[in-house]
């Protein structure tokens, strides 16, 4: 019945319809992206705030980081340590949290007021700023590092953002993305019962999907890692080598790159 969409990666026709699960009608591209047909689909978020207690258990401050933003930090720093960091749909501010703690000037990037408005008055040591796109107020080539956390799968439009972030950074900044990862073994087992297939994730990425995107933006890809599903929140350490060993044989379901800007 649907007409086939255009993948929102590469523009092509998409020509596989893979199924359907709540509102989304998830279709595959013959570059490897699977996406929700955006003709059919609905916002179940739309006309609310995400950190409304509706949706949300209510923070209290102020926060504490985790392993796991420390752990996103780590991969930050494995190729800067240090400059104006901005996390873009950064939330409540766990993960810039993590980057001020390391050093880095951290920025919250964020569409929820009423994360902002918390996160500014309980944490002033972070720059807060409520959007859903870059601000003007940032120059172009100002920042050094830009982080996604878990924001690609939810973008109508993941291009044009990417192209945004591309601009605001300086040539050779970094760009953090994580995603759920389609390719997962996980995933192929549970199929569209796995357990990121959601209303609001309009975008599924494997490492060779994402990557033609991103590039296409002005940037080459530079790291590759995986993890086990926030599983590194349990203080745990003896497990680390385990989930290190599941990742290794593709159970990994979180997918983390990392790109560099190329020199415009
Ligand atoms: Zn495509």
């Amino acid at each position: 019945m649907s007409a086939e969409p255009a993948c929102p990666g590469c523009g092509a026709v998409a020509e596989t319809e893979i199924g359907r699960a709540g509102v989304c009608h998830l279709w595959r591209c013959g570059c490897g992206l699977v996406f929700a047909d955006r003709a059919t689909w609905r916002d179940p978020y739309a006309g609310s705030d995400y950190y409304d207690p509706a949706h949300q258990p209510e923070q209290s401050y102020p926060l504490r980081i985790t392993a796991t933003e420390r752990d996103r930090i780590g991969t930050v720093r494995r190729f800067l340590t240090n400059g104006r960091l901005l996390d873009f749909g950064g939330g409540i501010g766990k993960t810039a949290l993590a980057a001020h703690a390391a050093g880095f000037s951290a920025v919250v990037l964020e569409d929820s007021h009423k994360a902002v408005v918390e996160g500014r008055a309980h944490h002033p040591e972070i720059e807060w700023l409520e959007g859903r796109e870059m601000p003007h107020s940032i120059a172009d080539g100002s920042l050094d590092v830009v982080t996604m956390f878990h924001v690609l799968e939810h973008l109508p439009e993941p291009g044009e953002v990417l192209r945004q972030i591309g601009r605001k950074l300086r040539a050779g900044g970094l760009l953090v993305i994580e995603v759920p990862n389609w390719g997962s073994h996980v995933r192929r087992l549970r199929g569209l019962r796995w357990e990121f297939v959601l209303d609001h994730h309009l975008n599924h990425f494997t490492a060779g999907s994402m990557k033609p995107l991103v590039e296409q933006a002005g940037f080459e890809r530079c790291a590759v890692e995986y993890r086990r599903t926030f599983s590194i929140n349990e203080a745990q350490p003896w497990k680390e080598p385990m989930k290190r060993l599941l990742c290794a044989l593709g159970f990994g379901d979180i997918l983390r790159c990392a790109f560099r800007k190329t020199a415009a």
